[in-house]
C-alpha cells in the first residue's frame, strides 16, 4: 500500500472512530464533504514533499531520494554512502585483525585457592595453622 493509500485508509478509519466517538455526530453532508475535500487538499499539498519511485513504487521523501538515479535510495543507494560505508566497515575489520595479533598482557595467571568461609588464600590459612602448632609446642 502507498504511502497516501495508507493515509486515505488511516483517515477512513479515523472517519469510522470519529463517527462512533461522536466527533462527527450531527455534522451536515455538507460539512461532511467540505472536511474530505480539505483532506484530499492536505494530501495532494504533502504530495509535493514526497517523491514516488518509478521502480518499487513506494513514496518516499527527500532523505530517502536519489536525484541522480531518480529512484528511492533502496532501489538505488547513493554511491558516495556505500562507498563511505564500505571504508568504514572494512577499517573496523581491520582493527578487529590487528588487535587479533596484538599482546596485549605478557603477565602470568596464577590461581589460588581461597577458604570458602573466610576468603583467606588456602596457603596462608596452612601457614597460620602451622605457626600457631609451632607456638603451642
Ligand atoms: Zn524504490
Amino acid at each position: 500500500m502507498s504511502l497516501f493509500g495508507k493515509y486515505r485508509a488511516s483517515y477512513s478509519a479515523r472517519r469510522g472512530a470519529d463517527a462512533i466517538s461522536g466527533t462527527h455526530v450531527g455534522k451536515s453532508a455538507k460539512w461532511h464533504k467540505e472536511h474530505e475535500k480539505a483532506f484530499e487538499l492536505a494530501q495532494n499539498e504533502a504530495k509535493k514533499h514526497f517523491h514516488r519511485c518509478p521502480k518499487c513504487t513506494k513514496w518516499v521523501c527527500e532523505n530517502d531520494w536519489n536525484e541522480q538515479e531518480g529512484l528511492c535510495i533502496v532501489c538505488a543507494p547513493r554511491v558516495n554512502v556505500e562507498v563511505a560505508a564500505a571504508k568504514a566497515a572494512k577499517a573496523a575489520d581491520d582493527i578487529k585483525k590487528k588487535a587479533q595479533n596484538t599482546q596485549v598482557f605478557d603477565g602470568e595467571i596464577e590461581s589460588t585457592k581461597h577458604c570458602v568461609q573466610c576468603v583467606i588464600s588456602l596457603q596462608e590459612k596452612e601457614n597460620f595453622v602451622i605457626i600457631a602448632e609451632l607456638l603451642l609446642i
